[in-house]
């Protein structure tokens, strides 16, 4: 979905100080999504046992597809295999990339099976922990992994310089 459109405006000329010509201003809103980890888990929606990849989703008002506003985010994790979502707070996803460990509340009728499976071959159980609660972090989380901790700075210092620059 983009939800956006255009203005016609006349951007202001300080060495003519004049209005230029009339110009076209695209903006807009988009979605950004950045692969921060994944984790072996059981989908209560598909019952699948498979990866499950944590993710942030960040919205941006932008112009001219430049994201300039952060307009909201949120943090989960999806199923791998069919994209059921899992909210996850911004503390817990902080936590679960520094400590390399997710524990979730969630009933996996797998668990006997797998750890009888383990059992079998190594003759010892593991616990339902030492299955599922380990994440792998992604190291290349990108540009807007970045962009997403820097915003809220550079967006209170440019704030500032406004209020700043108007005073004087
Ligand atoms: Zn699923």
């Amino acid at each position: 979905m983009w939800l956006g459109g255009y203005l016609r405006a006349r951007l202001y000329d300080p060495v003519q100080s004049s209005l230029g010509d009339e110009q076209v201003v695209i903006f807009g809103w988009l979605k950004r999504v950045t692969f921060l980890g994944s984790k072996l888990d059981q989908c209560p929606n598909c019952g699948v046992v498979g990866d499950h990849y944590l993710v942030r989703n960040t919205y941006w008002g932008h112009v001219f597809w430049v994201p300039l506003v952060l307009l909201g985010f949120r943090h989960g994790m999806a199923c791998g295999a069919c994209g059921a979502w899992t909210g996850i707070s911004i503390l817990e996803m902080r936590k679960a990339l520094r400590d390399r460990l997710l524990p979730l509340a969630r009933v996996r009728p797998a668990t006997g099976q797998m750890q009888q499976a383990i059992f079998d071959e190594t003759y010892r159980r593991p616990s339902e922990a030492e299955l599922f609660d380990s994440v792998g972090v992604n190291p290349k989380r990108g540009l807007f992994d970045l962009y997403f901790k820097l915003w809220p700075p550079l967006a209170l210092a440019l704030v500032v310089a406004i209020v700043v620059l108007a005073a004087s």
